[in-house]
This record gives structure tokens, C-alpha cells and sequence, in this order.
């Protein structure tokens, strides 16, 4: 994280401050997941509607594929829920 982008806090009502638009790219979110998403590229449409639908911008497409980067996803599965051939299952993180 750079030091422009440090967080910072409303002390009077305890929350964090957005440091700067599109930040996320700064900060690697792999550490708040407990599911992780995991894509059966066999059953895979290659619609791009997790591509398209991931808030966080984890996920590429990548030689005519879907691919999550891990480091940056932070495991709301809103892509598992999207996907219209529901390909996209779930792990629990750490097993
Ligand atoms: S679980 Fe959430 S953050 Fe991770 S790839 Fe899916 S939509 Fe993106
Ligand atoms: S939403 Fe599902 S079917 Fe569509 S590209 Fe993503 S993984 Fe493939």
C-alpha cells in the first residue's frame, strides 16, 4: 500500500474512510476470505457474466477463459451466484 493510500478513520464514528477511488488494486483482500471460489471450466458458457459481475475486479479473461486471481478475491462469491450454469462451486478457505 502506498503511503498516500494509508488508512484512515472517522474516530467519531469508527469507521474506515474510503482512502481514494478504485483502491482495492492496492489492497490484497485474499486474507478476508473463508470461500473460495473455484470455476469448473468444463461446464463453463464463457458468457463473462462473472467477469463482468465481480466488485472487485478479480476476476480476468484470459485466453478465452475466466481466470480469479486469488490474491485479490475476497470470496463474496457474487460470481457463483451470477453464473447462469452455476459452474462456479465453493471451497472452504484453509481445508
Ligand atoms: S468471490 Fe467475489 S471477489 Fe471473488 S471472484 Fe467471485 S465475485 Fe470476485
Ligand atoms: S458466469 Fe459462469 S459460464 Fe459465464 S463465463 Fe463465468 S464461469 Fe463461465
Amino acid at each position: 500500500m502506498t503511503k498516500d493510500l494509508k488508512q484512515k478513520y472517522d474516530f467519531e464514528k469508527g469507521i474506515p474512510i474510503m482512502p481514494a477511488n478504485a483502491s482495492a488494486k492496492y489492497n490484497k483482500t485474499s486474507s478476508w476470505r473463508l470461500w473460495k471460489p473455484i470455476i469448473d471450466h468444463s461446464k463453463c458458457i464463457k458468457c463473462k457474466t462473472c467477469f463482468a459481475y465481480c466488485p472487485h475486479g478479480a476476476i480476468s479473461w484470459i485466453n478465452g477463459k475466466p481466470k480469479i486471481d486469488y490474491t485479490f478475491c475476497k470470496g463474496c462469491l457474487i460470481c457463483a451466484e451470477v453464473c447462469p450454469v452455476k459452474c462456479i462451486g465453493k471451497e472452504k478457505e484453509g481445508n
